[in-house]
């Protein structure tokens, strides 16, 4: 179900070198959202994102909250639902904009909302990269970015993360000094460390002219940091990509947004004229509206996953196993001696799913932080396995 694009968007792709058949293949992209077809296959399935196993007690694998929207979130969203036969009950969309201008302190037209991030993740993609300038990712790291690229023909580098777990910004630029993006991931995911503000700074002031950088701060909420969005209201180029999927709790509600300069919004809505940006479920956004604000619960979840977090981290620890510190709602454990695969199967055979592989990282696993009581579980699991 794709939507042809549009004249200006598919002149501007074909001079930037993509072939007749890599535009049919961007139309696929957009027309089912976040999910490119991988020679076939839909990406979430080239990264893993299988539905969950029916038997699974414990799921701990896609990082997403341990609970439900927020409180007055669901609210809203209910209170919502008998007005749904409006295309648009009331003005929810542009009440989101001046919600995050609001606490994000930016300027309400920088703001874009999309059915979840992943969406705006690879139109990023698209809209910067192409067979002639590639991407530049982090290795481990969300591997939408790097799969979109793969697909669409751009070439893609993949650069260690430092030894003390930070994106490599001078060995990205490094590995492909005119790419057209740089995706920077922090909190990252997998590893839930962080890579500071100065390093990122760095990377816009040294990138090449005509490139972006993306920033993906999905985890933020999770942790203690300055966001990069001083730079969308610096007028970098730069754009910022959050998600309702993680502290919010709403990763099946579909809903993110992206921080950029208006006419970078505009040219990445251009590809389906604006419909994804545009067409919004009203639950989802009377939901996040009223989550955005929601400070108090906000900080509650976020102590909580810091208790829960150190519960398990000194467990594992205490088996003699090392965990990458972490600042985000997951942690990767190194086996060591078994590889990533073999732990996960032996988990989801006791009925707890951890999560995927990352084949950069073969011996770790990434472990999501549920919720006290799935964490008990977690830890009572591995005594009985791992001896
Ligand atoms: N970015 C990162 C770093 C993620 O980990 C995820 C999902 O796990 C996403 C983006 C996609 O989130 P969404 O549910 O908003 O599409």
């Amino acid at each position: 179900m794709s939507r042809p694009i549009g004249e200006e968007a598919r002149e501007d792709l074909t001079a930037r070198g993509y072939s007749r058949r890599q535009l049919a293949g961007i139309a696929a992209v957009f027309g089912v959202g976040a999910i490119a077809a991988t020679s076939g296959r839909p990406s979430w399935a080239a990264i893993e994102m299988p539905a969950p196993t029916p038997n699974a007690k414990v799921r701990i694998d896609k990082n997403e909250c341990w609970t439900g929207p927020m409180k007055v979130g669901q609210a809203a969203a209910v209170a919502m639902v008998a007005q749904g036969n409006r295309y648009f009950p009331n003005d929810a969309r542009n009440d989101l904009l001046h919600a995050v201008s609001a606490v994000e302190g930016i300027p309400a037209d920088h703001v874009s909302p999309w059915p979840g991030s992943s969406d705006a993740l690879c139109r990023a993609v698209v809209t910067f990269c192409s067979p002639k300038r590639g991407l530049v990712t982090a290795d481990p790291v969300f591997e939408l970015a790097g799969a979109t690229a793969d697909w669409l023909g751009a070439p893609v580098k993949r650069v260690p993360l430092t030894p003390d777990y930070r994106h490599d910004v001078k060995a990205m630029l490094a590995a492909d000094p005119n790419a057209g993006a740089y995706y920077i991931c922090s909190p990252n995911n997998p590893t839930g460390t962080l890579t500071p503000i100065e390093d990122i700074d760095w990377l816009v002031a040294n990138k090449p002219d005509g490139a972006f950088v993306i920033v993906d701060e999905a985890y933020i909420h999770f942790a203690d940091v300055p966001s990069a969005s001083r730079l969308v209201t610096e007028g970098k180029d730069v754009v910022v990509l959050r998600t309702f999927s993680k502290v919010f709790g709403m990763a099946g509600l579909r809903m993110g947004y992206m921080m950029a300069r208006p006419e970078v919004i505009r040219t990445m809505q251009r590809y389906d004229g604006g419909m994804t940006s545009g067409a919004l479920c009203v639950t989802t956004l009377a939901c996040a509206v009223a989550s955005l604000t929601a400070r108090d619960e906000i900080a509650a979840r976020k102590a909580q996953l810091r208790e829960t977090r150190a519960m398990t981290v000194e467990h594992v620890k205490k088996r003699g196993l090392s965990v990458v510190p972490s600042e985000a709602n997951m942690i990767m454990i190194d086996w060591k001696t078994k590889s990533a695969g073999d732990m996960r199967d032996a988990f989801r055979a006791q009925g707890v799913e951890i999560g995927r592989v990352f084949p950069a990282w073969p011996t770790h696993s990434r472990v999501s932080i549920g919720s006290m009581d799935d964490m008990k579980a977690f830890c009572a699991t591995l005594d009985r396995i791992w001896v």
